[in-house]
């Protein structure tokens, strides 16, 4: 059994030969800048600051990784889209994340975080796409949905599972805010079954 409140920071990497072994299932975390990625992950491990954003676009970018327990690993990736990032930072990002995503066997979910009043931008239409042949499950956060009415963010997760259903794109998606702690549980509960079943299909057949 997972337990988010053993999280604790292991290393960060801006290349792959910073990368751990990858020796245990991985839940990587993606989003656009500000989207509340860093908010999601404190708020999983039930922590104040474990994992915290800097402010500056275009500044050098990281992969944050952190023990989940013993067994599994929670893998902050860099925030992506910020419209004023000079074209060398995002040929950076692409590098960084690309050799992470490409190239990650032991990948077994992808939270993709996007705030529930702008889903589906640009930048996360080009993850999705990406993340296609990886192969790992995927699960959308709509983040910060305390600023909707309830009815207001059922509907908007409706019309996001359609229209990834649209491009063939298999994904939970989970209504999310960290503010107020909703949807905090359910997606523990449903990463703790996905690790489960990543390390179950990894077993030898008995
Ligand atoms: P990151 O850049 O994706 O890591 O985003 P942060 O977690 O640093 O959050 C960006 C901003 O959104 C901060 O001002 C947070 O206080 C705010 N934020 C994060 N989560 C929530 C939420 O659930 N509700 C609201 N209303 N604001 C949030």
């Amino acid at each position: 059994m997972t337990d988010f409140s053993q999280t604790q920071f292991l290393t960060s990497a801006v290349g792959p030969a910073g990368f751990p072994p990858a020796d245990r299932p991985e839940i990587a975390f993606a989003g656009r800048s500000n989207v509340g990625k860093s908010s999601a992950i404190n708020a999983l491990a039930n922590r104040k600051r474990l994992a915290f954003a800097s402010k500056t676009p275009g500044r050098t970018q990281a992969i944050n990784f952190f023990d989940l327990g013993p067994a599994a690993r929670l893998v902050d990736l860099p925030g992506y889209g910020y419209a004023e990032v000079p074209q060398a930072t995002r040929a950076e990002w692409d590098a960084l994340v690309g050799g992470y995503l490409g190239n990650r066997p032991c990948l077994a979910v992808v939270v993709v975080l996007m705030d529930v009043r702008h889903p589906l931008k640009d930048h996360d239409l080009h993850l999705f796409e990406w993340l296609r042949p990886v192969g790992a499950k995927l699960l959308v956060l709509l983040t910060k949905a305390d600023k909707l009415s309830r009815s207001a963010a059922l509907s908007a997760r409706t019309t996001v599972l359609a229209a990834l259903r649209a491009r063939a794109i298999h994904a939970e998606v989970m209504v999310f805010s960290a503010a107020k702690k909703l949807g905090v549980e359910e997606t523990r509960g449903l990463l703790q079954d996905w690790l489960e079943q990543a390390a179950g299909n990894k077993r030898p057949p008995v």
